[in-house]
């Protein structure tokens, strides 16, 4: 049979070349995108054979999306067997936040609160698997991580007590931690909250669903378009910087290999890991699995972005 994988934001980046290397190991891959056309076009594009992919709509920054992506995702009758939650926003520029439908900051809903009902709406499809490897998989990035050199540059991400959260993470709040409107902090509060995710679906589910939950940092992948709001200058250095200063540099089509490793090979079937093939790159780098931030491996932390991520996106 063929395996059924939905990836998230596989329209451009790490989700598109992801998506090529799932459908050439004989993956079907759902292109859960925002925009069906730019998907297509995309997808034809970088030559992903007819007939391996499908779209389907999904706006990760509206929470009625993401619900209404999951019925439609039930009604197909197709089975899952494994969910990537790779779609994100990074919009280091912006002054004022930007909001969902619902009210809520953004860049915290599309990478964060989106992904996390979407990861409970879909055991569901997963949990009766006549598969025996069903994989949730959720990007992360060394960003989120201040205890390593990629993660140390300012501002560092910071959950604080989860006060922006619980005050109800609207107008006037836009962040976790209820302080001042930080674009990038949010982007890395963001991908925290995607590695505490990760480990409490581990923790909660890991032995009653048989689902393996993993992350993984693929390397710095400069040239994708995660860049396209920052100033042009910054977008012609940062390759540059990262290929030769660094060392940190990945193309597209290594990292989405990266991605389809984890998803579908059986080394990489080790539920609460986060893969990581380090900051440098180095030719034929192996992955390891690496410990993540103090703040993405405290289990209270976990428990509390639980309850009121539920909370905010309603499954409470
Ligand atoms: P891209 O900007 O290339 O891709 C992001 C994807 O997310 C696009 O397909 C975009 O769709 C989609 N997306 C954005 N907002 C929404 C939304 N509201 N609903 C649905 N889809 C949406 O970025 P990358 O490929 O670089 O990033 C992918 C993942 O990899 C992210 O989780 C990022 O944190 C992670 N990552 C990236 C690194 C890097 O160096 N680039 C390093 C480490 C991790 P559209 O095409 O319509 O804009």
């Amino acid at each position: 049979h063929k395996s059924t994988v939905i990836i998230t934001g596989a329209s451009s980046g790490v989700g598109l070349y992801g998506a090529k290397a799932l459908a050439d190991k004989g993956w079907h891959v759902v292109m859960a995108c925002r925009d069906v056309r730019k998907a297509g076009d995309a997808a034809r594009e970088l030559g992903i054979p007819e007939g391996s992919f499908s779209i389907m709509e999904i706006d990760l920054g509206d929470l009625e999306s993401v619900r209404r992506f999951a019925r439609a995702f039930k009604a197909s009758g197709r089975r899952l067997d494994a969910l990537v939650c790779n779609a994100a926003i990074y919009m280091p520029l912006i002054k004022e936040p930007l909001r969902s439908p619902e009210g809520y900051e953004l860049t915290m809903t599309t990478n964060h609160l989106g992904h996390f009902l979407l990861c409970n709406l879909m055991m569901e499809n997963m949990k009766p698997s006549y598969y025996s490897d069903p994989r949730i998989v959720i990007l992360g990035t060394v960003t989120h991580n201040p205890d390593e050199l990629g993660g140390k540059i300012p501002p560092r991400p910071d959950l604080g007590k989860f006060e922006g959260f619980e005050a109800g993470f609207k107008d006037p709040i836009s962040m976790v931690d209820g302080k001042k409107f930080e674009p990038v902090k949010a982007y890395k509060d963001s991908k925290v909250c995607n590695v505490l995710t990760m480990r409490e679906l581990h923790r909660r589910f890991h032995e009653s669903t048989g689902i393996t939950f993993t992350s993984l940092y693929p390397g710095c992948v400069a040239d994708t378009p995660l860049f396209r709001n920052h100033y042009p200058l910054f977008q012609k250095l940062f390759p540059l910087f990262q290929k030769n200063i660094t060392g940190g540099y990945v193309s597209q089509e290594l990292a989405g290999e990266r991605l389809a490793m984890v998803v579908a090979d059986p080394e990489y079937k080790q539920s609460g890991a986060y893969w990581s093939w380090g900051n440098r790159q180095k030719k034929d780098g192996k992955s390891f699995v690496q410990k993540v931030s103090p703040q993405a491996r405290d289990d209270e932390k976990g428990e509390r972005m639980w309850e009121l991520s539920a909370k905010l996106v309603g499954l409470t």
